[in-house]
């Protein structure tokens, strides 16, 4: 049996510049017809651009059945951002995997909070959507280089964080000063992996959150090195749930599996 997982060609139809660091890529064509959301939020899908086998991961901001629209941070280097700064890659076909979430909020979560950098405001942004629908209470913690006003849906309470110049994030320090509101509800954040270690362990040791009210994931790894193959966090979170494992194990399997990934 195949355990490959399912990929779709994908036309470029549009490429919109949303901010300077912040490129919108809406796809579509015949290749996407049989494409389904899970419906989880901060789902996200493998993305491999054209010349490249090496796949990245993107937050489906939005799919309406007919077009998928992900939201691409450009960085200094890297071999999406490179591809997707062209302004002519309208018109190109890339490959897309089938998508995978990971968010899980209980019914019952009285209210969410969420924090990350620029990679994770396409899931803020889808996720709030969902919760403000559902009429939860949530609140954003934003670090961002770029002005995003509008970008986030009304209703949200958000702090904007600029990122330090070369100090690490301030997300970590935004995480500690949380005046955590009472009764049940759900935190999530995403963004640099060795940040998001520390958080989990603050989470769990300090505030002492159970493992069902958060889920912690780490976007990308800083480094001067391009990194040399990227870790499908799709079969790990799969095996993970087939395990039985909490979120927070299942995402600290995918952090071993890239530090493994990275000492090779
Ligand atoms: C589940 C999931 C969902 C994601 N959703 C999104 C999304 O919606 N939008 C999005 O833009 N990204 C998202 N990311 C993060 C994205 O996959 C990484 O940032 C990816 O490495 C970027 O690929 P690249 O080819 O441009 O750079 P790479 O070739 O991977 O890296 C090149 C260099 O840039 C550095 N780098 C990579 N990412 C960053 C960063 N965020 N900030 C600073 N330096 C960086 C690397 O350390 C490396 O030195 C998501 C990641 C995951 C795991």
């Amino acid at each position: 049996m195949s355990v490959r997982a399912q990929q779709y060609a994908a036309r470029v139809l549009r490429r919109e510049q949303v901010s300077p660091h912040l490129v919108r890529l809406v796809l579509g064509g015949e290749g996407l017809a049989d494409f389904a959301s899970t419906g989880v939020p901060d789902e996200w899908v493998g993305l491999v651009v054209p010349g490249q086998f090496q796949s990245r991961y993107y937050t489906v901001r939005s799919w309406d059945g007919a077009e998928l629209v992900l939201d691409v941070v450009v960085h200094e280097v890297g071999l999406v951002t490179e591809w997707a700064s062209r302004p002519d890659v309208v018109g190109e076909t890339v490959t897309i995997t089938e998508p995978k979430g990971s968010y899980a909020a209980p019914e019952t979560a009285a209210w969410v909070l969420l924090v990350g950098d620029l990679t994770a405001m396409p899931a803020m942004a889808r996720i709030a959507e969902t919760t403000l629908a559902a009429g939860v209470p949530t609140r954003i913690w934003a670090e961002v280089p770029d002005d995003l006003t509008g970008y986030l849906p009304d209703g949200v309470e958000v702090t904007w964080l600029s990122p330090p110049d070369r100090a690490p994030s301030a997300l970590a320090a935004a995480v500690e000063g949380i005046d955590w509101p009472a009764g049940e509800g759900y935190f999530w954040m995403a963004g640099e992996s060795a940040q998001m270690r520390a958080i989990r362990k603050h989470l769990m040791r300090v505030v002492r959150l159970p493992s069902h009210s958060y889920d912690v994931m780490g976007y990308w790894r800083s480094g001067a090195v391009r990194q040399p193959r990227s870790v499908d966090p799709g079969p790990i979170y799969r095996a993970g749930r087939a395990a039985g494992l909490s979120e927070e194990e299942i995402w600290q399997r995918y952090d071993e599996a890239r530090e493994q990934q990275e000492q090779q």
